[in-house]
């Protein structure tokens, strides 16, 4: 009897709703045929449901998940009858935060290479997972303003970066790096110009490199790391940074995939839980149209298993997904013609017949 492994799948608004659709559809057939021990709980929070009752999740949801769940599989939220987004601060956040889920994971891969924008590359150059610290920084609204309104208005916000929170993410990065087999560990920060939270990345990053002696440890300061990955983006392997850095490089990296379509994320507590899910949003101008590219869902799905250690199914998923693009299976985003379903059978056939063997 295989370990069971319960996920609460959101599918949230707009096109999330069709892309896990399909996820979810794939994970029930894998679960079928490799006995994962998978438990799929359905969720409906979203804008539905926070125009229906005031909230879009049940109070006690953050508690339920964080006692009883492994993963959170989620689609997106957004929804023009919420246009400040009440809903995602409460959902989203509000699992990032309530949750801890301190890292943020964004695989850089290449997977079709007419989608690269930069000439002469491809998936053997671009090939990078980026670790962004997810919950401190400048993000944690430690600050204020002075004489607002007024034209002598002064605005305040601090970076906030704690011991255990800068070396937790630099060693998460490092251990994965040694668990898949990669090389090196490029850390990445600004601690030329910004001397107190720059100085304690860089005082952790050469700590913690000590305990990993087979992987290369490598730094570049952010702007030249900008520069790099544009110009030579087989230089980076696995890369950390802060929470801002982290969300400008792992913004540049899926502009190297070429298309939002294939772009997946984490939001983990390793060892506790992890919410993944597609970085496109709900895409209100293609919602129910049937034309949204499920390519995203599907390796957002390969992220969840392979946090939850059953790897078989992640690279089975990963490799239905590159033959489909090769075999130009591929929604109009992508130049096909396929639709969310049409694409979408074509992988799950791969993906079982692949698991068959
Ligand atoms: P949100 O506010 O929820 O982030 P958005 O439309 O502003 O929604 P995205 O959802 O990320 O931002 O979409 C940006 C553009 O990319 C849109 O034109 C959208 O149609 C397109 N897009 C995003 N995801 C997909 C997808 N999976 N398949 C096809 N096109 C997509």
């Amino acid at each position: 009897m295989a370990e069971r492994r319960r996920i609460a799948v959101v599918p949230g608004d707009g096109i999330g709703k069709e892309v896990i659709a399909e996820g979810r559809a794939l994970l029930v057939e894998l679960d079928r045929a490799m006995s994962l021990g998978l438990e799929l709980v359905d969720k409906d929070w979203g804008a539905d449901r926070y125009l229906e009752t005031g909230r879009g999740m049940p109070e006690d949801a953050l508690d339920d998940l964080r006692d009883n769940y492994d993963a959170v599989y989620f689609g997106a939220l957004g929804d023009d009858r919420i246009p400040d987004m009440a809903h995602g601060r409460e959902i989203l956040l509000g699992m990032r935060f309530g949750l801890d889920l301190w890292a943020n994971v964004r695989p850089v891969k290449v997977l079709d290479p007419a989608l690269c924008p930069l000439k002469d590359k491809g998936p053997d150059d671009v090939d990078m997972v980026i670790f962004r610290e997810n919950t401190e920084d400048l993000y944690v609204a430690v600050g204020g303003t002075f004489k607002e309104g007024t034209p002598d208005e002064v605005a305040v916000d601090q970076s906030v970066n704690s011991r255990k929170g800068v070396e937790r993410i630099v060693r998460h990065a490092f251990d994965y790096a040694q668990k898949t087999g990669r090389k090196k560990v490029t850390m990445s920060d600004k601690s030329n110009a910004v001397r107190y939270g720059g100085g304690l990345w860089q005082r952790v990053f050469q700590e913690v490199q000590k305990d990993f002696p087979d992987i290369a440890a490598d730094h570049l300061f952010v702007d030249v790391a900008a520069m790099e990955m544009v110009r030579a983006p087989e230089r980076f392997d696995v890369v950390v940074c802060n929470n801002l850095f982290g969300d400008i490089l792992s913004d540049l990296g899926a502009a190297l995939i070429g298309s939002l379509g294939l772009a997946a994320s984490g939001n983990i507590h390793p060892g506790r839980i992890g919410l993944f899910e597609p970085v496109h949003g709900s895409a209100p101008d293609i919602a129910g149209q049937g034309v949204a590219n499920p390519m995203a869902a599907f390796l957002t799905a390969a992220m969840m298993l392979e946090f939850l250690e059953v790897q078989p199914a992640a690279d089975a998923i990963r490799q239905a997904v590159q033959g489909a693009i090769e075999q130009r299976q591929v929604t109009p985003d992508l130049g096909g013609q396929g639709t969310t379903q049409s694409v979408s059978a074509h992988v799950r056939e791969a993906c079982l017949a692949i698991v068959a063997g």
